[in-house]
Parts: structure tokens; C-alpha cells; sequence
């Protein structure tokens, strides 16, 4: 009841020095009681150099005794060989088994990926692939439910739905309770366990959630998948091609099985191929195979089901392949070998249209407005992805070799400057469908309320989506005897957060 202020060494101190009203780069410095937390270590999606990197200046990484990293999208991994090779930070990185195994190939994928794709003097190469694999070994995993205690920093991860792997953390600083969530989903999909509130872990005090998107909503899930569905139908019926630009893994895998399943059931569009580009992919698919047991009770079913076919059929192989052994799906290394006559379903990346694969054939294909693309994934700000839904009559041509056998030149540029910009016209349909796996505005709002903490911090979201989310959650403490707390920092802007009773582990 005293008015004292609180002794600093009481005081939790929340430091964004990425992500932080913005999507992307996210990295968020926790600390407590001498204690010192980092949460993700991500680039900005369409940056180059030290612009894609977090503020990592704004603090001293050598005092961080444990880095969290969510899961393996680049927007919060993609700086941690950064930090590992070329920081002075010297604590313990932790991560889920799924989450390395995919990490460990697609950050070789993005280092080789940068180091052909851009002309630019400018673009500083922050790490490359040695960097990456001489730093592979300090990162340790941790399982689901498991408790790790390092320097008495007690830490739990929780499945977070959205990707492969992807984990909430808990985590325990001398008897407080902090709970971040990273990008999570709660809606049941095809093959992830979607997001529960950690049950038996006490009171939480202070929850680090996810704002992408707001309070916006999005339509029930099967009715996204229909109307999906009927636009690539749509799209192929009048002699189009479908592309569906996507990150290499995470969703890819929820969209080939709701493609696939749709091909099962309709044998008139089997004759028509369904590709998925990229070298990652491949090797990736593998790791899919082998963490069936971290996925939901449906790919445990067509898994077993598979087993059983296979079995009947005496076929081996079939065994070892599962769920993720496509019938209608072809995976394509690169587009040298792709004839590109007919109809076909392309899902390539980058899934932000910024370069590669997906960029060529959007450069080769939007002259024709036959041919379709439709977005699954969150666009960032700045994009091609979040530019081309505003359907631009031209889009500029970055890609040489968009007429034809791009593969050999893919990633070359054919200006350096803005100037003399060769623009190609955009006449293919572009429309959005989310799948995303973020969770909606009202999935967020319910679950901050069931972890009840009394202290929210909001990150990874656009400024405008963030303000109406912490409106909306303080509309809330009308209903509440004490009131809810809502912060939503600007990147390096420190939060205190004074605990005035004295915890003890
Ligand atoms: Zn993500
Ligand atoms: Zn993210």
C-alpha cells in the first residue's frame, strides 16, 4: 500500500529491438532480477545489410544469459548466425528439435539466395554460410512440456500452431511468470496442434503477444478453403496458370494437403499438375516425414492410413513417405526444367514476390489475363506481395531472363537504379486468401484473456493494427475489477514494469 517507488532491481525491463510495431526482425530483450532473456533474433523481410538487422546496438549482448527463438521463419531467426558469429553475446540459444532441423536448411538456402540475388554495392553480407554451419552446434533443443532451469532461469515451450515447431515459451524468473507467445494460431488445421493455454504453471504476470492482425477477422476456416479452391479452379478452367507465391516451408505444406486432398476428390483436374519449387523444399520434406509425432491427430491418421496401403500393396517405400508423399504434387528444383505449356498450380517462393522463382514467373506471367495469382501468406510493407494487391497496371521487372530459362539467370538484376526501370504490364487476376496461421483479432483478444496477465505487450504488428488491438483490450477493463496493463512499445523504447512483491523462486 506504500507509494514508494520501486527498487529498479524489482522492476521487469521489456527492450524491442526489432518488431516492434512493425512485422519483422523481431528480437525482444526481457530482464528481471539480474536476469537477462532474449526472445528471437529475425530480419526484415526485403531489407539489405544492417537495415534488415534488429537495433543490436541498443544493447549489450553480452549479458544475455538465454536466447528463445520461436520458430524457424526468418522474420525470427534469420540474425541468429549473426549474433553467434559476430556478436559478443556468449549465452544459450534454445530452440525445438523440428525448429533446428528446418533452420539449419533454410538459412543455407537464404545465405546462398542473397549472396546470388543482388548487384547492389551497397548490400553488406552479414553472415555467410560458414558462419552458419560453425554456429549450428552451440544451438541446443528443447522438447515441448519439458523444463530447462539455466542460471535459474526456468523455461517451457508450448506448441504455438503456425509452423512446424513453432513454440510458445514460459518462462519463470525468480517466481515471475512472463509468457510469450511468438506467431501462434489457435484454429484447427490439416496438420499442426493449434495453441493452449499452459495449464498448472500458476498465475502469469506479464504476456508478450503477437498484434498481425489487429482486431481484424477473418471468415471460418472452410469457407476460406472454398473460396480458395474456387479460384484456382477458376483460374485453370479458363485456361490459366495459378501462382501461389509462398515461403519454402510452414504453410506450403497446409496448402498442398488442402490442394491435394481437392485433386483426390475431382479426377477432372488431375490431368493438371500441381508444382512445388525449390531445392529447400525437398530436403525439407524429409524433416516433415520424420516429426509426424509433433503434428495434430489428422496427418497421424493419414499416416496410418498410408501404412496400411502400403502394407496391402507391399510397397515399402510407401511406408517411410506418409502423409507428405504427394499423388498430384511435383516438386521442381528450379525452372530449367519446367515446360511451361498449360494450366498448372505453382506454388513458389519467396512468398513476398521479392526476387527468385516466384518473381520470375510472376514477371513472365502477369501479362496474361488468363493466368491468376492468389496470396496466402501475411505481405510486408514495401513488398511486390503487398504491392501487387493493389493491382497495378505494371509491375517493374527485376528478374533477367523473365522471357525464358530463368533458371540459369534467376536472382540477376537487370538495372542497378530506378532509372530506365523496364516495367511489364500486370493484366492476371491477384486476389488474397489467409492462410497465414496468425492468429484473428477475436482468437488474440480470448486467448490474452484466458492467460489473464495482468501486464500485455503487444509486438510483431503494423502501428495501426497494434493501436486498434490495445484499444480494444483496454475497452475490456470496464468488465474488470484491477486493470489490464496494454503497452505497446516503439523498437528500443524500454518498458518498466515494477513488481513490488518480492518473488522468490
Ligand atoms: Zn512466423
Ligand atoms: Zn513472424
Amino acid at each position: 500500500t506504500d507509494e514508494d517507488p520501486a527498487d529498479p532491481s524489482d522492476e521487469l525491463v521489456f527492450t524491442g529491438l526489432g518488431g516492434c510495431n512493425e512485422v519483422g526482425r523481431s528480437c525482444h530483450i526481457v530482464q528481471y532480477k539480474g536476469k537477462t532473456v532474449m526472445l528471437d533474433a529475425g530480419m526484415y523481410s526485403g531489407r539489405d545489410g544492417i537495415a534488415a538487422l534488429p537495433y543490436f546496438d541498443e544493447f549489450d549482448l553480452s549479458t544475455i544469459d538465454v536466447l528463445l527463438i520461436s520458430h524457424f521463419h526468418l522474420d525470427h531467426a534469420a540474425a541468429l548466425p549473426y549474433v553467434l558469429a559476430k556478436t559478443n553475446f556468449k549465452g544459450r540459444v534454445f530452440m525445438t528439435h523440428p525448429t533446428k532441423a528446418i533452420y539449419k536448411w533454410l538459412i543455407q538456402d537464404s545465405v546462398r539466395v542473397s549472396n546470388t540475388s543482388s548487384t547492389s554495392d551497397q548490400r553488406t553480407s552479414l553472415y555467410t554460410e560458414q558462419d552458419h554451419i560453425s554456429t549450428l552446434p552451440q544451438i541446443e533443443t528443447i522438447d515441448f512440456y519439458t523444463t530447462h532451469t539455466v542460471s535459474s532461469i526456468r523455461i517451457t515451450p508450448y506448441p504455438a500452431g503456425h509452423v512446424l515447431g513453432a513454440a510458445m515459451f514460459l518462462i519463470n524468473i525468480a517466481g515471475l511468470n512472463i509468457f510469450f507467445t511468438g506467431d501462434y494460431s489457435r484454429e484447427q488445421d490439416r496438420h499442426l496442434i493449434a495453441a493452449e493455454v499452459p495449464k498448472n504453471v500458476g498465475k502469469i504476470d506479464v504476456m508478450i503477444t503477437e498484434s498481425t492482425f489487429g482486431i481484424s477477422n477473418a471468415p471460418p476456416r472452410a469457407e476460406r478453403e472454398t473460396a480458395l479452391l474456387k479460384s484456382v479452379s477458376g483460374i485453370l478452367s479458363r485456361g490459366g496458370k495459378v501462382l501461389m507465391p509462398v515461403f519454402a516451408l510452414g504453410r506450403a505444406q497446409e496448402l498442398l494437403l488442402i490442394l491435394e486432398d481437392y485433386w483426390q476428390r475431382h479426377p477432372d483436374l488431375q490431368k493438371i499438375p500441381i508444382y512445388y519449387t525449390g531445392n529447400t523444399a525437398r530436403k525439407c520434406m524429409v524433416i516433415y516425414q520424420t516429426y509426424i509425432n509433433a503434428m495434430n491427430d489428422n496427418i497421424k491418421r493419414i499416416f496410418r492410413e498410408r501404412m496400411a496401403e502400403a502394407e496391402a500393396s507391399g510397397n515399402a517405400k510407401g511406408v517411410s513417405s506418409g502423409p507428405w508423399d504427394f499423388r498430384f504434387v511435383r516438386s521442381l528444383r528450379n525452372l530449367d526444367k519446367f515446360e511451361d505449356v498449360g494450366g498448372c498450380v505453382m506454388l513458389a517462393s519467396p512468398g513476398m514476390l521479392q526476387s527468385g522463382m516466384s518473381r520470375v514467373l510472376l514477371e513472365r506471367w502477369a501479362p496474361d489475363q488468363r493466368n491468376g495469382v492468389v496470396m496466402t501468406g501475411y505481405n510486408v510493407e514495401g513488398t511486390m506481395a503487398r504491392m501487387i494487391l493493389q493491382e497495378p497496371d505494371s509491375i517493374p521487372a527485376v528478374m533477367s531472363g523473365s522471357a525464358g530459362g530463368a533458371g540459369q539467370n534467376m536472382g540477376r538484376r537487370t538495372r542497378d537504379g530506378d532509372d530506365n526501370q523496364v516495367m511489364i504490364p500486370r493484366r492476371c487476376s491477384v486476389e488474397e486468401f489467409s492462410f497465414a496461421a496468425h492468429v484473428t483479432g477475436v482468437e488474440n483478444v480470448g486467448f490474452v484473456e484466458e492467460i489473464g496477465a495482468p501486464h500485455v505487450i503487444l509486438v510483431h504488428g503494423e502501428k495501426a493494427q497494434m493501436t486498434r488491438l490495445r484499444s480494444k483490450l483496454l475497452s475490456l477493463n470496464n468488465t474488470k475489477s484491477t486493470d489490464v496493463k496494454v503497452y505497446s512499445p516503439q523498437n528500443a523504447e524500454e518498458v518498466r514494469i515494477p513488481f513490488r512483491k518480492d518473488k522468490t523462486a
